[in-house]
C-alpha cells in the first residue's frame, strides 16, 4: 500500500540528536535507566541512546492496547515487565507515540508505585487531538495530526516498522 511521507529521515535524526543532548544536560551527574515500550520504540530508542552521553542501562516492557486495529481499545494489558527493579533509579520511559494517553498514563501510575528516584517520559510523536488522559511529555519529538502513522518502528498489522521515516498509509490520508 502506498505511503505518504510525513516526517523525513533527516528531520527525525536531527530531532533525536536534540532530544539526546537535552537529556544529557538534564541528567548531568546521574545514571539513567532507559525503559522502552515495545515494540514501537525500538528504532527510536536505539538512535536516542547513542546521543545520550551518560552512564545508562536499558530495559524494555511490552503492553498492548491495539491488536491489529487502528483505534485504541482503551484497555491496556501488561505483556511483560522490566528485568531489573526500577526502585531508586532515574527512569526515562521511551514511547514511540502518545495518542489517547491511556497507555503512558497506566505505565506512569504503575511505575510510580515502585518508587523510582525520578520518572520522566520521552516520546517521538504525540497526537494531541485524541487525548483522553492528559500526561506531561518531558521530551517530545513531534506533534502530529490525528492520522494513523507508520514507519520508524511503528507498524500497521506488524508491517512497515522498517521504514526510516514516518508516514501515513494512503488510504488514511485526506480524500
Ligand atoms: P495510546 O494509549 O496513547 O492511545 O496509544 C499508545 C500506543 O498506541 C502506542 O505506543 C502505539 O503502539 C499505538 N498507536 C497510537 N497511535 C498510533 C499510530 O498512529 N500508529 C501506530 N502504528 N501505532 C499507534
Amino acid at each position: 500500500m502506498p505511503v505518504i511521507p510525513l516526517i523525513s529521515q533527516e528531520e527525525i535524526q536531527q530531532k533525536v540528536q536534540e532530544l539526546g543532548q537535552k537529556i544529557t544536560q538534564d541528567y548531568q551527574g546521574k545514571e539513567l535507566d532507559v525503559v522502552g515500550v515495545l515494540k514501537g520504540c525500538f528504532l527510536f530508542m536505539a538512535d536516542l541512546i547513542r546521543h545520550i552521553q551518560l552512564p545508562l542501562t536499558c530495559d524494555f516492557i511490552r503492553v498492548s492496547s491495539y491488536g491489529d486495529q487502528k483505534v485504541s481499545s482503551g484497555v491496556v494489558r501488561f505483556d511483560f515487565d522490566v528485568t531489573q527493579p526500577i526502585t531508586n533509579k532515574h527512569v526515562l520511559l521511551v514511547e514511540d507515540i502518545i495518542d489517547t494517553g491511556l497507555t503512558i498514563n497506566y505505565l506512569l501510575q504503575n511505575f510510580q508505585t515502585r518508587n523510582p528516584a525520578s520518572l520522566k517520559v520521552c516520546s517521538l510523536l504525540h497526537k494531541p487531538e485524541n487525548t483522553r488522559k492528559k500526561v506531561q511529555i518531558d521530551y517530545l519529538g513531534f506533534t502530529i495530526p490525528n492520522k494513523f502513522v507508520i514507519g520508524y518502528g511503528l507498524d500497521f498489522a506488524g508491517k512497515y516498522r522498517n521504514l526510516p521515516y514516518v508516514g501515513i498509509l494512503e488510504e488514511d490520508a485526506e480524500p
